[in-house]
């Protein structure tokens, strides 16, 4: 680690869990963040800023006005630009140190299979379910471990899948019946609410990259904003689940 690395990591090296080897963990870590949107702006933020290596940025979209009451990464210069663009400018000036690679399509089975062999994280940013059955799908089946996120009004949750085979899996939260979604377009959200769930989801994330602290497999967090209230429950995997059982 050169004197500039040193400096600009130094309040994460000073954490004994992390330390210079946890440092090069990051360094050496490549995530694949899918969405730009509430959830994965500050996910991007605080993994580039944390010093992960490489970050794959996924997103087909393009930045609205009505997307920056929530997405901080984007500002008002970038609207009608791809949000995969404007992140990029974003966490370039942040850290120079991070790889950046954006891909500005729908995700898809084909580019899932030609990534994720050698991705560590993935990170589901997405907003609409049918998308996160897919990611889930190829996370099983690359055994690359998931980290989820959701958030609506002022309610959050976040998920971990680790994916080696023995754990449940983001699909067997769901009965095939039970597929009825809303979305923040309809629903609405509070701004802060998507900020707390992505940084979550970055923490794990780091964790995780680190291999330090608790991150149990199957592990979900439910956030009520508008009680202050948290919920911790664990998924049980479904035996009659179509993707992992
Ligand atoms: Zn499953």
């Amino acid at each position: 680690m050169n004197d500039e690395q040193l400096m600009r990591y130094s309040r994460q090296l000073l954490l004994p869990q992390v330390d210079i080897e946890g440092q090069e963990k990051l360094q050496a870590a490549k995530v694949m963040i899918i969405g730009l949107g509430g959830l994965g702006s500050p996910v991007a933020l605080y993994l580039a800023a944390a010093g992960v290596g490489e970050l794959i940025l996924c997103d087909f979209d393009k930045v609205d006005v009505s997307n920056l009451q929530r997405q901080v990464i984007h500002g008002s210069d970038s609207i009608d630009c791809f949000k995969v663009d404007s992140a990029i400018n974003r966490l370039t000036d942040l850290n120079p140190e991070c790889q950046f690679r954006g891909i500005k399509e729908s995700i898809n089975e084909q580019i899932l299979s030609d990534e994720l062999p050698s991705v560590d994280v993935v990170i589901d940013c997405t907003d609409n379910l049918s998308t996160r059955l897919l990611i889930n799908k190829s996370c099983v089946i690359h055994q690359t471990p998931l980290v989820s996120g959701a958030a609506i009004r002022m309610e959050g949750q976040l998920s971990i899948f680790i994916n080696s085979g023995k754990g449940p899996c983001y699909q067997c939260l769901f009965s095939d019946t039970n597929t009825e979604q809303e979305t923040c377009s309809e629903t609405g959200v509070l701004a802060s609410t998507v900020g707390i769930i992505g940084t979550l989801q970055a923490q794990e994330t780091l964790k995780l990259l680190i291999g330090i602290g608790k991150s149990q497999d199957g592990s979900m967090l439910l956030m009520d904003g508008m009680a202050s209230e948290w919920r911790n429950m664990t998924v049980t995997k479904r035996s009659d689940c179509p993707v992992c059982g």
